[in-house]
């Protein structure tokens, strides 16, 4: 098991906002936790990666005990959050957002190796490499922050909302892009309210609701579950 959550309450002073959540992530797989606003996604995205505290129970990460971790240590680690609208920094360039993905690492050739890489990956990263940040698009925007996120060299990459305000189209094109990243070897934790999007590239997915998970299974059996078509695919 490469993550595990286990009984997980997190709160906002008094307000509840995580009430014992358990799920956990595989070597290699997609996971989704799908779910309204205010389910409870970002809040346990943010205590995976320290933003945030727990009250109680506990995140293991590769057999190691990471819930009172600092987020720079847990990055450290190999567990990188793409956050929820991005936060790419808008006065820096494409470069300058990717190199600010690298900075734990001390070895100026293997930042090189790595942004050749990812500007491989993303040619329109390479194109606009000289850019400021804020003057991208939304799609090039998310591109950019799931790129200064591979920077790190994540084993477990964190996905909060990457399909937000995005068209059709490029919630596709992303949603490959991340199917791209899990093949080469990266786990992945996937926030969405996309669910339709979300469990057609899962492997496993987890319903949550008002700070419990209240269903869980394949993603494709969530597919089909009745009660996931009603609540969170439209009815269809
Ligand atoms: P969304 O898709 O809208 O981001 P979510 O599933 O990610 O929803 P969270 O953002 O994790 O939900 O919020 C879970 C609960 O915690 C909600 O009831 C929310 O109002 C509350 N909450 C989130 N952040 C704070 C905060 N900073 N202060 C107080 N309450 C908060």
């Amino acid at each position: 098991m490469m993550l595990e959550v286990k009984d997980l309450n997190v709160y906002y002073g008094a307000i509840h906002a995580l009430k014992g959540v358990n799920f956990h992530v595989d070597k290699g797989e997609i996971v989704t936790l799908i779910g309204a606003n205010g389910a409870g996604k970002s809040t346990t995205l943010n205590t995976i990666s320290g933003l945030l505290r727990a009250r109680q129970g506990s995140i293991v990460f590769q057999g190691e005990d990471i819930t009172r971790t600092m987020p720079q240590d847990i990055v450290r680690k190999g567990i990188v959050q793409v956050p929820e609208g991005r936060k790419i920094f808008a006065t820096l360039s494409v470069m300058e957002n990717l190199e600010m993905g690298a900075y734990l690492n001390k070895d100026k050739a293997q930042i090189q190796r790595d942004l050749e890489m990812v500007l491989d990956r993303f040619p329109r990263l390479r194109e606009r490499r000289n850019q400021y940040g804020g003057t991208l698009s939304g799609g090039e925007q998310q591109m950019l922050a799931i790129a200064r996120a591979l920077m790190s060299r994540p084993t477990l990459l964190l996905l909060d909302e990457p399909s937000m305000g995005l068209s059709p189209i490029l919630v596709e094109q992303i949603f490959e892009i991340i199917q791209d990243i899990n093949q080469q070897g990266t786990s992945i934790l996937l926030v969405e309210q996309n669910a339709q999007m979300a469990l057609s590239i899962a492997d496993r997915g987890y319903v949550l609701e008002t700070g419990r998970v209240v269903l869980e299974g394949p993603a494709q059996e969530l597919l089909h579950n009745p009660m996931v078509i009603e609540a969170y695919l439209g009815g269809h």
